[in-house]
């Protein structure tokens, strides 16, 4: 903002090739939150820079900036740190040279997602202007260097800092590259969530050619195996295709073709829908295996619960920018590997909308020029749906 409060237009490809020239590979920065936070200072934002770091992690840097005090507090969710570059001699330009090629704006982050977030800085300009600078309500920026790493200093920990001290988030757009062949195509609106078994069967070693001197925990192991496997989970949900159970991997190590050994462990990894929680799941499992009987031991490792942002409220918003400007109808989906919306949920409604993810991870990381554009305007009009004019 000017001294006169006049809202300066921002440039999201400029924005975003400044962005791409900070080499930040998780868990560096180099210098990427300063650029935002820059860009955001100028529209009046207060921006708080957050260092977390557990022991024995690298610490990352991260960006709470916010908009106004008072009213509903739409939030803007995204990361700033990349994946590295792979084979640099398969790049066909500099991976952080932020170069336009032919309309197309290349480098790492370019739709994972540096260009998302720049699309938002200049979509909050462009509706600042509209609104003479005038916001009833507050608008957020909750913005990572640690969604593509271990994500353990990163949104998680600043929605802690928000909820200690008392600030409350009310919407939630995540800007990951959701869209799958065209801008406005794809919405994501949960995720299923994932858990990993161990299953130790105990039995008791002997001799095979005394078989009633011992228990063959292998006999067993197998039959709670098939009690696992012999039906699907579920037929899927409104929003979710079906549970999966995967075994992926059994060991008995038994070198000895006349020994019953004393113990076999089974492996596998649920995906499950909102029809489960990992809780319900444990108590099926056990159910199932117990069916068998004898001595087991079943341990789980949970990466994420399922959840389902229930549609009419963000994604909705979502829909509506999206129609408006592009036209298109987005599918609300739940596929798709997990975000840093898993942590958000908890906290308020949240759904995830942003640039075509093609060459997301990939060599030659690219977004055409004209899309952040366009998602600049849809971002602008989901501000202008969720802060209707007076
Ligand atoms: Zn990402």
């Amino acid at each position: 903002m000017t001294a006169e409060g006049k809202i300066e237009p921002v440039d999201p490809v400029a924005l975003a090739a400044e962005l791409i020239r900070c080499p930040s590979v998780t868990p560096a920065d180099a210098g990427a939150i300063d650029v935002l936070a820059r860009a955001l200072e100028r529209l009046g934002f207060t921006c708080t820079k957050l260092e977390f770091a557990e022991p024995g992690t690298e610490p990352v840097l991260n960006l709470y900036a916010r908009l106004g005090n008072a009213g509903r507090n739409f939030c803007y969710a995204g990361h700033t740190d990349v994946v590295p570059v792979g084979r640099r001699e398969s790049w066909t330009v500099d991976p952080f040279g932020g170069e336009i090629v032919g309309g197309t704006l290349y480098g790492r982050g370019a739709a994972d997602m540096k260009g998302g977030i720049a699309a938002f800085v200049a979509g909050v300009a462009r509706f600042l202007a509209s609104r003479g600078g005038a916001l009833d309500g507050s608008i957020s920026l909750l913005i990572t260097g640690d969604e593509e790493g271990v994500s353990i200093n990163g949104t998680r920990k600043v929605l802690e800092w928000l909820s200690a001290k008392g600030e409350k988030l009310d919407a939630c757009v995540v800007g990951e590259p959701t869209s799958a062949k065209r801008l406005g195509d794809m919405v994501k609106v949960g995720r299923r969530g994932s858990m990993t078994g161990t299953l130790v069967v105990k039995g008791v070693q002997g001799h095979t050619a005394y078989p009633q001197l011992a228990d063959n925990p292998i006999h067993r192991m197998v039959r709670m195996l098939h009690a696992l496997t012999r039906e699907p989970l579920d037929n899927g949900s409104e929003h979710f295709q079906p549970s999966t159970l995967q075994i992926t991997t059994t060991d008995v190590g038994n070198p000895a073709s006349n020994v019953i050994p004393a113990e076999a462990r089974a492996v596998f990894n649920i995906r499950f829908n909102d029809r489960w929680t990992s809780a319900t799941l444990d108590g099926w499992a056990r159910e199932r295996i117990a069916e068998t009987g004898g001595e087991y031991d079943l341990r789980w490792s949970v990466s994420g619960e399922s959840f389902l942002t229930p549609p009419a409220r963000v994604s909705e918003l979502l829909s509506r920018a999206i129609e408006r400007v592009t036209g298109r109808t987005p599918e609300l989906s739940t596929t798709g590997g997990t975000s840093d919306a898993r942590f958000i949920v908890r906290h308020c409604p949240v759904a995830e909308f942003g640039l075509v993810g093609q060459t997301m991870h990939k060599v030659d990381e690219r977004v055409p020029v004209a899309d952040l554009g366009t998602l600049a305007e849809i971002y602008r009009a989901a501000l202008d749906l969720y802060f209707p004019a007076a």
